[in-house]
């Protein structure tokens, strides 16, 4: 298990409508050859092998990190994925090739192992998901980052709340949890650490209850079904983003009314690693 969060952009059976997004999603990063990608993603890119790349990894690998995460942000902007400026400058601000092993070709659009049977999402689904919470993590809000792992959307999520506000990661690994310590304290997020960003090591399935009700969660692994405690914990007027299936799965926007009635919808199919016990992840 070693590919997840890939959006269904890089899925989209050919025979849909969508697919001209798709392909130009795909042809975005097609340069790396190292893909992690599910079977589906490698037969989808296989078929674009006349595709001529827009960006070349020699660009990725002769310039600063900094030029590299920008111009990944321009591309993802270029392809319509990034819709935002506030989802743009959190993208700049904070530098993906922080939150991944320096060997990692950090700015590929594809998820990366980062051990434990889990991944880093892909940037395509960060800035996917940073777009659906983006009106809930607006400065003084509370944001929940459940399945934090290496702790990148924990970051721009506290740059976006600000130290008025709060960003809790959740993650139940605790060797990610102190890696995704590091990565916060190298990026633009380390002032704020421990003062409005915290990580804690907990099953994400029971969220963090100290620091609830939250304006916006987000959940990097795919539950069966939508954890109740993590609904008890959305505010009012809050937006949760979760991946809800185990072999199918959808990203779903979850929004809590006024009255605490709930509106679910499907955003795309996705697939990520499961929310799962510990154990579980471990035995793969
Ligand atoms: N958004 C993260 C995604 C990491 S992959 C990133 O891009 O870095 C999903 C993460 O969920 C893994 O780190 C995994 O260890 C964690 N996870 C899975 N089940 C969990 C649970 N029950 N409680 C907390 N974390 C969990």
């Amino acid at each position: 298990m070693h590919c997840v969060a890939l959006g269904s952009r890089f899925r989209i059976p050919l025979w849909n409508p969508v697919r001209k997004k798709a392909l130009t999603v795909a042809k975005l990063f097609y340069s790396s050859s190292s893909y992690h990608c599910a079977p589906s993603s490698v037969k989808l890119l296989s078929l674009l092998s006349d595709v001529r790349p827009l960006t070349t990894m020699e660009n990725f690998w002769t310039s600063g990190s900094v030029d590299k995460n920008k111009r990944m942000v321009e591309s993802l902007q270029r392809y319509g994925i990034i819709k935002s400026k506030k989802v743009a400058e959190v993208m700049e601000k904070i530098d993906r090739g922080l939150f991944v092993q320096s060997d990692t070709p950090a700015y590929v659009d594809s998820p990366m192992q980062i051990g434990y049977n889990a991944t880093i999402s892909a940037p395509h689904m960060h800035a996917t998901c940073l777009e659906l919470l983006k009106e809930h993590l607006q400065p003084g809000m509370r944001a929940l980052d459940v399945g934090s792992g290496t702790g990148y959307l924990t970051a721009c999520f506290a740059i976006m709340v600000g130290p008025q506000g709060c960003a809790v990661g959740v993650e139940h690994i605790p060797e990610l949890a102190s890696f995704s310590i590091e990565n916060i304290k190298k990026s633009s997020a380390s002032s704020l650490f421990e003062g409005s960003l915290w990580v804690h090591v907990t099953d994400g399935r029971l969220g963090w209850a100290e620091l609830a009700p939250y304006d916006a969660i987000h959940v990097g692994a795919a539950a069966p079904e939508i954890p109740n405690a993590l609904i008890e914990q959305l505010k009012p007027g809050g937006r949760m983003v979760i991946p809800v299936g185990t072999i199918l799965q959808d990203l779903k926007v979850i929004d809590k009314k006024l009255d605490g009635s709930l509106s679910i919808r499907t955003e795309t199919s996705v697939r990520y690693v499961p929310l799962t016990s510990k154990d579980a992840q471990l035995r793969g």
